[in-house]
């Protein structure tokens, strides 16, 4: 198809009814031209049918319209006369206020392009041009994106192109009155644009600060004399979107969209980290890791995405629980947090593993092919069921990290895990790998195999060595008692008329004493049914109405034995449990200060 374009328009056809416009121009359609929307986003694993936010489809060539056949939910098939332009138009609903789908109203519009652009079967590897216009309502709108620009006035508004439809449907666009920030790292030129922010937020110092990260990680897969032409790419846009309640990010080739509370962004005349500071500065860091470690560096089955279904892998863990660990590592070594704060992450993280039962059920192989129906699917099951490629992915790259750190000081040579992933970057040349790739540059950096490690962290549920690895370290796990909650095997939420039962725990308390997902825990009697007729020495004895599970302590005392009045489909039912003898959390320690040199900290 010599001269063949595509060229797709983007408008605003109204932002109170939350509709974009798009109309794609196909110079050199097929007399049976194909084309249908994404079923998913690649880096989010579950089908979400964008398709149904798209609506009246309709097909002309040379002013006539042509009949339009829908194959199945997302394919249309149109008839038309080959090679004379064929023209597209239709409408997309969007307002889903998520890194994943699109956006628009009077303040702003964001949509990613699997939510926006049909793909042209057979074409999708010509180039993509992409005209968006201005707002004509909202003339203090700008626009950011990662695409290449072609055209395109001061406020960013016109034409970009993008390579091909993959690139075209990567790149994420946001528009409306936000700020926007610019830095240089390693000479790659980024913009930081923050939208819905409040007055007071202090934008040189997350600007300062998501620099730091930048320099840290380009460092850490290229060298200290990285430069512009090593880096996969040769600028990058951070999106923010500031919001009362919400927290997430995706990650994309030259870009990220992410989703954060406004109070968790730095205020001005603010010098401390608050915890929702550093949970931002962690999903800067883990959005900007990916782009080398999944949309480089890619699970092989993942080379090509099948935008029609499921993309199935077993390499989650290490796609994302690597990515996890190295996000708050990088902030320790960015001079972001200390010691002791990069270990009150890491405890988060171990406490979270220790409190999923569904560790002994699932494998985290298992627990990342299974993510389309299980990880993106949760229900009242999912801790029961599955084990989270995220968490425990983390914990298997610190396990890895510092048993090669323990085995380098045997004289078998150096290595550490930031020496793995960037040999596999050298191996697989920033592009699809498998488990093997893996396995042989760990061989080829120890000169041994890791075979038996692998299968049992990753393809087994057998617990991690962590507790050993870590006191190798010099530091100490010491066990706190639980909450309450942990100590029934339950979550839970207090309410005011009595603790909503969320998850029960699988082989807890709670679940030996029936207690179901759904009920409401309305009253506890304590001491009752004893022999003696009295209550519980030491507790406050008889019946009380229950509003917070905490308040249990104080209630029972010594105690162990109670019965839980519950409320179940409008039934009242009590139900006799016993508190197990002991429930624990770990607490990590680090008895001294670690020596310069020493990990976290390099
Ligand atoms: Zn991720």
């Amino acid at each position: 198809m010599p001269g063949a374009s595509l060229h797709y328009q983007v408008e605003v056809a109204s932002l109170h009814a939350h509709l974009f416009r798009v109309t794609l121009t196909i110079s050199a359609p097929a007399a049976l031209q194909t084309v249908s929307l994404p079923v998913w986003i690649p880096g989010s694993y579950l089908v979400r049918e964008f398709a149904k936010n798209l609506q009246q489809l309709q097909a002309q060539q040379n002013g006539k319209n042509c009949t339009i056949t829908q194959q199945d939910k997302c394919t249309w098939q149109i008839q038309c006369v080959e090679g004379a332009p064929l023209m597209l138009s239709y409408a997309v609903y969007a307002l889903d206020n998520s890194v994943r789908t699109a956006w628009l109203d009077a303040d702003r519009g964001f949509f990613n392009g699997t939510s926006l652009f049909l793909r042209v079967h057979g074409q999708e590897a010509l180039p993509h041009h992409l005209h968006i216009l201005p707002v004509a309502s909202q003339p203090a709108w700008q626009l950011a994106t990662g695409l290449t620009r072609v055209k395109v006035n001061t406020r960013g508004f016109g034409l970009y192109v993008a390579a091909d439809y993959d690139e075209l449907v990567d790149c994420p666009v946001e528009m409306g009155a936000f700020w926007r920030g610019e830095f240089t790292a390693c000479g790659v030129p980024h913009q930081l644009v923050v939208a819905g922010a409040l007055p007071s937020f202090d934008k040189a110092r997350l600007l300062a600060d998501t620099q730091k990260i930048c320099e840290t990680e380009i460092r850490f897969w290229h060298g200290d004399q990285a430069t512009v032409r090593q880096t996969p790419h040769q600028r990058y846009v951070f999106m923010l979107n500031a919001v009362d309640e919400g927290f997430g990010g995706l990650e994309h080739r030259n870009s990220t969209a992410l989703i954060c509370g406004r109070r968790d962004l730095p205020r001005v005349g603010q010098t401390q980290t608050t915890e929702g500071y550093t949970t931002l500065l962690g999903l800067i860091s883990h959005e900007y890791f990916h782009t080398w470690n999944v949309k480089q560096l890619r699970p092989f089955e993942l080379a090509r995405y099948d935008y029609s279904q499921e993309n199935y892998t077993e390499l989650l863990w290490f796609f994302e629980g690597f990515t996890s660990y190295y996000d708050d590592l990088l902030l320790r070594r960015a001079g972001l947090m200390d010691d002791a704060g990069y270990f009150k992450l890491l405890n988060k993280t171990l406490n979270q593993v220790m409190q999923t039962p569904g560790r002994r059920i699932q494998s985290v192989a298992q627990s990342s092919w299974d993510a389309w129906v299980k990880y993106y699917r949760q229900d009242e099951s999912t801790p029961n069921a599955t084990v989270s490629y995220y968490t425990k992915g983390a914990l298997v790259a610190l396990c890895l990290d510092l048993s090669l750190r323990i085995e380098s000081t045997q004289e078998k040579g150096h290595a550490t895990l930031d020496d793995v992933m960037r040999a596999l970057w050298q191996r697989c040349q920033g592009g699809p790998m498998q488990e093997a790739d893996l396995l042989a540059v760990l061989q080829a950096l120890t000169g041994r195999s890791w075979r038996k490690e692998i299968k049992a962290w990753v393809h087994s549920t057998a617990e991690l060595p962590v507790r050993a690895l870590l006191t190798a370290q010099g530091l100490v796990i010491h066990e706190d008692e639980a909450q309450m909650a942990q100590r029934l095997g339950l979550r839970a939420v207090d309410g005011p008329t009595g603790v909503q039962i969320k998850v029960v725990l699988r082989g807890g308390a709670a679940e030996q004493a029936g207690l179901a997902s759904g009920d409401e825990w309305l009253g506890v009697e304590v001491g009752a049914g004893r022999k003696d007729g009295q209550g519980g020495q030491g507790s406050q004895g008889g019946s009380w109405r229950l509003h917070k599970l905490d308040d249990l302590k104080s209630l029972l005392g010594p105690e162990k034995r109670l019965t839980a009045w519950i409320s179940r489909d409008k039934r009242l039912l009590r139900l006799p449990l016993t508190l197990p003898a002991k429930a624990v959390t770990w607490r990590l320690a680090m008895p001294a200060p670690r020596q310069a040199g020493q990990w976290p900290a390099v």
